[in-house]
């Protein structure tokens, strides 16, 4: 069975644990899987720092209790967070670094800073 580059597709010769034709096909190789890696780090940054940049503004606008449908619409994205935050009367605060939502009841959040963060 031929071995082909695992780059570019090319039939391999010689020895048997080589797997680029050449050094150009394993840092092409090498550097697209990084930049697709990379890709999904920073897709997932762009979430966190605009559910930051959220939670920072109400804050900053000392509203610190919002409803959901108004905080979807800031672009908040509940799916991402960076932690949680369990506290002994059974709440889950949800944080986005320093910043922090707890849902209350009728589909309200309030939103937090970490003290001393
Ligand atoms: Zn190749």
């Amino acid at each position: 069975m031929d071995r082909e580059c695992l780059d570019c597709g090319a039939a391999l010769r010689g020895r048997s644990d080589k797997k680029f034709c050449d050094d150009q096909c394993r840092s092409h190789y090498n550097n697209h899987l990084h930049s697709a890696q990379f890709k999904a780090l920073k897709e997932i940054n762009i979430i966190l720092r605009k559910n930051y940049t959220v939670l920072s503004t109400l804050l900053k606008a000392q509203k610190s209790k919002i409803r959901k449908d108004e905080l979807l619409k800031s672009g908040f994205n509940p799916d991402f967070h960076t932690h949680l935050h369990h506290t002994r009367n059974g709440n889950t605060y949800y944080f986005c670094y320093e910043y922090g939502v707890l849902r209350l009841e009728g589909d309200v959040f309030l939103v937090v800073k970490r003290a001393g963060g």
